[in-house]
């Protein structure tokens, strides 16, 4: 399951971050960052956080999903928009020369810890 390598990816990081200063350190709240390209399940990604972060500062943290929409841009006439289907072509010029934005996102953006 492709899910599971990103959930581990995910749990190391977060575990990385935390102060070496504390102790037992437990992490309440995972704020991740995920974009709609990323092909990420989020309900398979949620059971593979909850499997990787037992006994671990993550268990029984609150996964917090925020789903970062796919913007994309023509390069031709500068248009920008948020792409709904598999076409990506400009609404507005129909050149297909387009880059994309946002969408690929697979990040933390911020975690809270315990005190
Ligand atoms: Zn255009």
């Amino acid at each position: 399951m492709h899910e599971m390598g990103v959930a581990q990816q995910i749990a190391n990081i977060a575990i990385d971050a935390i102060p070496s200063e504390i102790e037992n350190p437990k992490i309440e709240v995972l704020n991740l960052r995920i974009g709609k390209l990323a092909a990420v399940v989020e309900h398979s990604l949620r059971f593979c956080m909850e499997i990787i972060a037992k006994d671990t500062p993550l268990e029984g943290a609150r996964v917090v999903i925020d789903e970062v929409d796919v913007r994309a841009r023509c390069k031709s006439c500068g248009h920008e928009w948020v792409v709904e289907g598999p076409a990506f072509r400009c609404p507005a010029c129909t050149d297909g020369t387009v880059e994309l934005l946002s969408g690929r996102e697979l990040e933390i953006s911020s975690l809270e810890i315990a005190d």
